[in-house]
């Protein structure tokens, strides 16, 4: 069950410690991820075969189905499974089609006029995870702001099922998104795959999406040894629960549970300014635990998990800022009042009534965060991570009037001369 720790007790060296996750100290999978991504840029798609028959235990035929085959599968679904894909796909695409806004081209002096213009990335890759659970909403989060950017090409990977083929939630995704192909990889070899290209599978700008520890470290090794991209570091999830005497232990237990049957190596963290809501929520995670399907997976998540008992509101804050959560439950009814300090969090869910789990499949907001610490520095995933940013500049001749002597004199300071004579020129003539 749930540690718990006094917040009072706890000096600096303790709460680092406490906050850090995932961490490879003996570097084991480097190892193992460092070897995978070698073979596959070695052996291509052989390689991808043979790590299927190894890690996801099927002898598969060839690499991926194509669009008729994703549509077969799909015809599985029942109506109201369909209905309830295409609702997340219209939150989700609502809520992301808002996020593609023109900027205004700025003139920051008379004839001076500079500004930006969004272009899609062309090649992306997408990551959906399908180890110990398969998750279609995850495709829905990366395939719409990736269709809604303008993307040329989306290349698909995720891990084939035992069947030799991907789920009918995942083709029935395939299908709202207009995909061609899913190619069956998955772990670090699929991100070994769409950096460097195989036979089958083509070379993307950007790859994108969650995944286990060994797709996180794939993706952070191949993010600084060749020119593809990724959106962030986004590995096991977590959550943190801020509550107060006013939130329900029934419901706080079931959020921590939510998060804690991702994984083993799930984090479900408990911030109380109360004693009693401590002890209340371990009788309830009690209650809870048992009857679910992946007890175990969360039993293990939940061991490794803790509960810290702080004096106000503002320590719990204090300590949540300092863990950058992946997700932040405010379980209290005073949420308006510590929304304003919260710096450093994936997203957010407010009062008592907001489970993250509409955040993880329906209410519009994207599921694919930064987790162990990043939420410090990164953003989830969102129509910005498929798109750049590019500066327009104009000058007209009342401009180079205008900036012509303050460049001059600035590229004479830096001594810069080719560079104050490209200003000199326009201004004689
Ligand atoms: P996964 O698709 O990430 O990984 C499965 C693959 O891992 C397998 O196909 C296999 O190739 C590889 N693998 C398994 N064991 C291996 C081994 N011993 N050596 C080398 N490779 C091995 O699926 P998963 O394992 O279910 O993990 C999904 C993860 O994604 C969970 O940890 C979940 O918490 C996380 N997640 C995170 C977010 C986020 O936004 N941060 C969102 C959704 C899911």
């Amino acid at each position: 069950m749930l540690r718990i720790y006094n917040y009072q007790d706890l000096n600096t060296d303790d709460l680092q410690q406490l906050v850090q996750r995932n961490v490879d100290p003996a570097n084991e999978i480097r190892s193992i991820v460092e070897t995978i991504i070698d073979t596959v840029r070695e052996h291509g798609d052989n390689a991808l075969l043979d790590y299927a028959h190894k890690f996801d235990k099927v002898k598969l035929d060839k690499l991926y189905l194509d669009k008729a085959e994703l549509s077969e599968l799909a015809n599985a679904l029942q109506p109201e499974q369909k209905e309830a894909l295409k609702t997340a796909y219209n939150n989700i695409y609502k809520f992301h089609k808002a996020q593609l806004v023109k900027e205004d081209k700025i003139e920051t002096m008379p004839g001076v006029t500079c500004w930006r213009e969004l272009r899609p990335i062309e090649k992306v890759g997408l990551y959906i995870p399908g180890g110990s659970a398969v998750l279609p909403s995850t495709f829905l989060m990366l395939g719409i702001p990736a269709r809604i950017a303008g993307c040329k090409e989306i290349v698909v990977c995720s891990p084939p099922q035992k069947s030799g083929k991907v789920n009918a939630f995942i083709a029935y995704v395939a299908e709202l998104l207009d995909i061609d192909r899913i190619y069956f990889a998955g772990g670090a070899q699929a991100i070994a795959a769409m950096a460097y290209g195989t036979e089958s599978i083509a070379k993307v700008d950007k790859i994108f999406g969650p995944g286990n520890q060994f797709v996180t470290k794939a993706k952070t090794i191949i993010q600084s040894t060749t020119t593809t991209a990724i959106d962030m570091p986004a590995g096991p999830s977590e959550v943190l629960v801020i509550a107060d005497e006013t939130a329900n232990p029934i419901f706080v237990a079931a959020d921590l549970l939510a998060q804690a049957e991702h994984g083993s190596d799930s984090q479900a963290v408990l911030v109380t300014t109360s004693e009693q809501m401590a002890e209340a929520v371990i009788a309830e995670l009690a209650k809870q635990l048992p009857t679910l399907p992946r007890a175990e997976i969360a039993g293990q998540a939940i061991a490794n998990s803790y509960a810290v008992i702080v004096n106000s509101l503002n320590q719990a804050m204090q300590f949540s800022n300092l863990y950058a959560p992946e997700h932040l439950i405010l379980a209290t009814e005073s949420w308006e009042q510590i929304t304003g300090d919260i710096i450093n969090a994936g997203s957010v869910f407010l009062g008592n009534l907001t489970p993250e789990s509409v955040g993880d499949y329906a209410s519009g907001t994207n599921h694919t965060l930064p987790t162990s610490t990043y939420a410090r520095a990164y953003s989830g995933v969102s129509v910005d991570s498929f798109v750049k940013k590019i500066t327009f500049q104009h000058i007209s001749p009342q401009g180079i009037n205008n900036i012509g002597p303050t460049v001059e004199i600035l590229a004479e300071l830096e001594g810069l001369h080719a560079h104050k004579n490209a200003v000199t020129v326009r201004l004689q003539k």
